[in-house]
C-alpha cells in the first residue's frame, strides 16, 4: 500500500452522473489486482477518504476509476480537471481469486458494479479465459457503454424498463440459467439487494455448488483495518470489509444478520 499523488489525465461523463477518470500512478498500477480499491482524498470537501475500485489499468502506469456522483466526495472528483492532483492510498483490500482450473467465467455487473469487473475482464482475457458479462441497469442510458468493453467476451444486457436488452432484473437474465450452469466461477458486483436475491434464490438460479465471489461496497471509514467501521458477521467470524474483503464468498456472508 502506498500513499501517492496522482495526476489526472482525463475525466469525462460516460453515463448520466457516472464519470470515468484516468490518473497517472505507476506506484499503484504496478501492484494492483482486480477487486482491489483505493481510498481517495476528495479535496477539502470531506474529512474521510472515499473508497473507489480500480476499474482499469493501462501502460503499466495509468489507472482508472468509474464512479457515480452521489455526494460531496464524488461531486468533487467529477469536477477534477486534467493536470489536477489527487491523493490516493492503495492498492487496498483483497482482490478476486481466479482459480487456475476455471475456464468459463460469468461476471454479473449490477449498475455501477461494472467498476471492479472491468479490470477483472482484462486480467482474465490475458489468461485465455472465456468470459460472459451480464450487465444490468435501470434503463438503457445507464448501461455501461459497449465501446468501453474489449472484444472477445460474451455480453447479455438487461434493463428494468426494457429499453435495452431483456426486461427485468439482472438475476432474471441468467437466461433459463444456462449461464450459471456454464460457469466454473461467478464474480458479481452490484447493490446489496442483488446479492441478497442471489443468496436467497441460489438453488433456483443454479448457483448451488458454484464458487460465487462478490464485492461488498459498504460504508468505510479508514480503509486500513484501523477503525472497525466496516465490520461484518460471516460464517467464519467477524471480518472487516476493508482488509479481509472487499471480495467475499457469497456463501460466507450471514445475510440475515447484515444491517445494510
Ligand atoms: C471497497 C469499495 C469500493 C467502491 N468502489 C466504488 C466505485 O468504483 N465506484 C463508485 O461509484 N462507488 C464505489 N464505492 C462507493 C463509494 O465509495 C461511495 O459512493 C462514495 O464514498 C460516496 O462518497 P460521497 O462523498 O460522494 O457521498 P456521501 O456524501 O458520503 O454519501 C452520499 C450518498 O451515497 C451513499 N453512500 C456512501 N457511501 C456508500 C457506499 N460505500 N455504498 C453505498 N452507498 C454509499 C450514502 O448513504 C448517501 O446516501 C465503493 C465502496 C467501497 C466500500
Amino acid at each position: 500500500m502506498k500513499q501517492v499523488t496522482a495526476s489526472v489525465i482525463s475525466n469525462r461523463e460516460v453515463m448520466p452522473e457516472v464519470y470515468l477518470i484516468w490518473l497517472e500512478s505507476p506506484q499503484i498500477a504496478f501492484t494492483a489486482q482486480p477487486g482491489q480499491f483505493v481510498m481517495a482524498r476528495c479535496g477539502e470537501e470531506t474529512l474521510l477518504r472515499r473508497p473507489l475500485s480500480i476499474h482499469q489499468l493501462a501502460d503499466g502506469a495509468k489507472l482508472a476509476f468509474l464512479f457515480n456522483v452521489v455526494g460531496k466526495g464524488t461531486h468533487w472528483l467529477a469536477q477534477c480537471q486534467v493536470g489536477d492532483n489527487i491523493d490516493l492510498l492503495g492498492p487496498l483490500g483483497n482482490g478476486y481469486s481466479i482459480h487456475s482450473e476455471s475456464h468459463n467465467l460469468l461476471l454479473v455487473a449490477g449498475g455501477i458494479g461494472i467498476a471492479p469487473l472491468r479490470f477483472l475482464i482484462d486480467k482474465t482475457l490475458e489468461q485465455g479465459k472465456e468470459i460472459t458479462l451480464l450487465l444490468g441497469a435501470q434503463t438503457s442510458s445507464h448501461l455501461y457503454p459497449k465501446n468501453l468493453l474489449p472484444l472477445g467476451i460474451g455480453l447479455a444486457e438487461t434493463t428494468e424498463d426494457g429499453s435495452a436488452g431483456e426486461r427485468g432484473m439482472i438475476t432474471d437474465s441468467f437466461r433459463g440459467f444456462v449461464f450459471s450452469a456454464w460457469a466454473d466461477q461467478i464474480f458479481a458486483c452490484g447493490p446489496m439487494p442483488m446479492y441478497r436475491d442471489m443468496a436467497r434464490r441460489k438453488q433456483e438460479l443454479k448457483l448451488e455448488g458454484k464458487p460465487v465471489q462478490i464485492s461488498l461496497e459498504v460504508r468505510m471509514g479508514c480503509g486500513r483495518g484501523v477503525c472497525y467501521g466496516c465490520t461484518l458477521k460471516t460464517k467464519s467470524g467477524l471480518k472487516q470489509v476493508c482488509t479481509d474483503g472487499p471480495i467475499f464468498a457469497l456463501d460466507d456472508v450471514l445475510w440475515d444478520e447484515l444491517a445494510y
